[in-house]
């Protein structure tokens, strides 16, 4: 099946065009590609520096900075500043809202059922956007540094990330400029990294172990044909060296004697601290005593001290792995390879028990910051079909989906997914006593499905009569090895089933895909930017949907200001759904919420905000 390149610059077709891997990570990122020696090189763009601090600063003039520089305003402008915008992608403050105090900035709260916001200024950011900034940097560093247009790559996310962290993760590559020919999941990048599971002979089982700064994952690979299945994974999205450098500072409060709040209310003190905790940390990874002093404090460590700090911090490590075996139903002698990403398997003690768990020697001898970035340029090169020792799988050539609310695209298989391959996703009903569902099903690559091309339509019927929210109707494409997509409608609280099957090949010509995807490519910033104006729209047309029924169901319950003021924040949000302005919606959106939220708390009425959970397919057919 089709494989073309585009060339944004000159808006042309290009067959040789440098495909980037990028390690899109909570706390680094970075950028690599395969240079003319076929090796995989991490890209330091004017010694700038490899690993590109995944942080955004948003100046008081409007200017935006990413990177190393947006790292000092982290401790001069924190409101400003934001960092780790990974952990929020794809996410809902439901997800997060057990580690709200963790984010200096603001975190948008209202409504804890749909993706969460950040709130800079008065300007509301989705994480997708964010990220997306971060991804330009990236792209801008490697186009300077390699001269050349740079507008595919392939993104790396954890095993763990789900369907819509993986689609935040495109829609933020799609924002920066770049067409994002896969996903690959980080272990996998980190194994063909050392060249595992590059030979298509190859059958093996390999643990990834991945301790970063704030994070801690493993992952259990089966590695056979040159495809990788993730079979169990586990961690702490909590836990990293960072958990070592507390450890150290609490030690030097301990033997100092200093007063812990009086330490942690000295802002610069502490910070200084912490940094020559880290400092101390990394030393200990080739010298075995650290001696210095901040101001009158003691800064004195020695490694069989450092070890016994961090000896429960790794145990909890070694006890995930036990658990992902366990998940994976393994034992560790069906472990073959065990592979070290992240900064902190720098130090000996991780690697020692690791190692020891195992009951292997480990992986360790790339870069622990630059493997995943160096495996996912080892795969965008596959893609180009630069390496012809390796087989490419068939893969779908354009993305398959269904039309949700306001007209826009859910991709349920992305484009370029080996094929076959089966994807689902569950959707509810918009409006109270739905009866009917219309499943349209397209195939493309644009936000919108008018600009799409349709390939079937069919009517999920006799759905029984429930409030909004409440059906689930999930709905699965199965692509079979021949092109032929099965779409399977089920409502799971009936049974109500409805299948229909099309092939989404049949007439298209390669030319028309072509064109479809470069179509993609050129409207890319325009498309993203009306999906979120259409998400905000469908957002602020719910919930006034939810707050008038709320009123005419429950409105005796109201004071009489109570129910006027309301529909005056009701007036405010009607007029900003008209404005084509998003964050005017947001706006009107966040201070409704905020308004009617103690109603909802007070009456405990479920239906109201099981109505705002989810997603809704277009109204009724009936
Ligand atoms: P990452 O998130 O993968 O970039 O990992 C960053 C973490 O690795 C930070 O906590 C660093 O302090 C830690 N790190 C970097 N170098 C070393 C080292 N030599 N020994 C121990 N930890 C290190």
């Amino acid at each position: 099946m089709a494989k073309i390149s585009i060339n944004l610059a000159t808006g042309s077709l290009q067959k040789e065009e440098i495909i980037v891997g990028i390690d899109l990570g909570t706390t680094n990122s970075l950028v690599a590609f395969i240079n003319p020696d076929k090796e995989p090189k991490v890209i330091n763009d004017a010694g700038k520096g490899v690993l590109v601090p995944s942080i955004v600063h948003f100046g008081a003039a409007g200017d935006i900075t990413v990177g190393n520089e947006a790292k000092d305003f982290l401790i001069t402008d924190p409101q400003n500043t934001i960092f780790s915008v990974k952990r929020l992608l794809g996410r809902s403050y439901k997800d997060i809202e057990k580690h709200k105090d963790f984010f200096s900035y603001k975190v948008i709260d209202d409504d804890s059922e749909s993706l969460v916001k950040i709130k800079v200024g008065d300007t509301f950011y989705t994480p997708i956007e964010l990220s997306g900034l971060i991804l330009k940097e990236l792209k801008e560093r490697a186009e300077h540094a390699l001269k050349t247009p740079v507008n595919r790559a392939v993104v790396t996310v954890p095993a763990y990330f789900n369907d819509s962290q993986r689609q935040a993760t495109r829609d933020a590559g799609k924002l920066a400029g770049l067409d994002v020919l896969r996903i690959v999941n980080e272990p996998t990048a980190a194994s063909l990294a050392y060249g595992i599971g590059l030979d298509p002979e190859e059958t093996k089982t390999i643990a990834v172990y991945d301790l970063g700064g704030g994070t801690f994952d493993v992952s259990i690979l089966q590695i056979q044909s040159g495809i990788f299945e993730v079979l169990a994974t586990n961690g702490d999205t909590f836990l990293g060296g960072d958990d070592f450098d507390r450890a150290i500072l609490d030690y030097w409060i301990e033997k100092n004697q200093l007063d812990r709040a009086v330490l942690l209310a000295n802002h610069e003190l502490s910070q200084e601290l912490r940094l020559k905790a880290e400092e101390a940390k990394k030393s200990m990874s080739h010298q075995s005593i650290f001696n210095e002093k901040v101001g009158e404090i003691w800064c004195t460590l020695d490694k069989q001290t450092f070890e016994s700090l961090i000896l429960p911090k790794v145990n909890q490590t070694i006890d995930c792995c036990k658990n992902a075996l366990a998940d994976a139903k393994l034992s560790i002698s069906d472990i073959d390879e065990v592979v070290m990403v992240g900064g902190s398997t720098r130090t000996a003690l991780v690697k020692k028990m690791v190692s020891e768990f195992f009951g292997k020697p480990v992986h360790d001898d790339v870069n622990p910051d630059e493997v995943v970035a160096l495996g996912a340029a080892i795969q965008a090169d596959i893609l180009a079909g630069n390496r012809k020792d390796i087989l490419l799988l068939d893969v779908t050539p354009l993305s398959l989906g269904i039309e949700t609310m306001g007209g826009l695209m859910d991709v349920i298989i992305p484009r370029n997914s080996k094929v076959p391959t089966k994807a689902g996703r569950q959707y509810t009903t918009s409006i109270d006593g739905q009866v009917n569902m219309k499943i349209s099903v397209y195939q493309g690559e644009r936000d919108l499905i008018k600009e799409n091309r349709k390939l079937a339509e069919f009517d999920l019927k006799g759905i029984p009569a429930m409030p909004a929210g409440f059906p689930k109707v999930d709905i699965n494409f199965l692509l079979n090895a021949d092109g032929i997509l099965k779409i399977q409608a089920i409502e799971l609280r009936s049974g109500v089933k409805q299948e229909v099957e099309v092939k989404p090949t049949y007439g298209i010509t390669d030319d028309q895909v072509e064109q479809m995807l470069m179509d993609s490519i050129t409207h890319a910033k325009d498309d993203v930017a009306q999906r979120m104006l259409i998400e905000a729209r469908t957002e602020g047309e719910q919930i006034t949907y939810t707050v008038e029924n709320f009123i005419k169901k429950h409105g005796t319950h109201l004071s009489v200001a109570e129910i006027s003021d309301t529909q005056k924040y009701l007036v405010t949000l009607k007029e900003a759904l008209t404005s084509g302005d998003k964050d005017l919606i947001h706006k009107a959106i966040d201070e409704l919420n905020e308004f009617t939220r103690p109603f909802a708390e007070r009456l405990m009425d479920h239906a109201v905000n099981t109505a705002m959970k989810g997603k809704s397919i277009e109204g009724a057919v009936d």
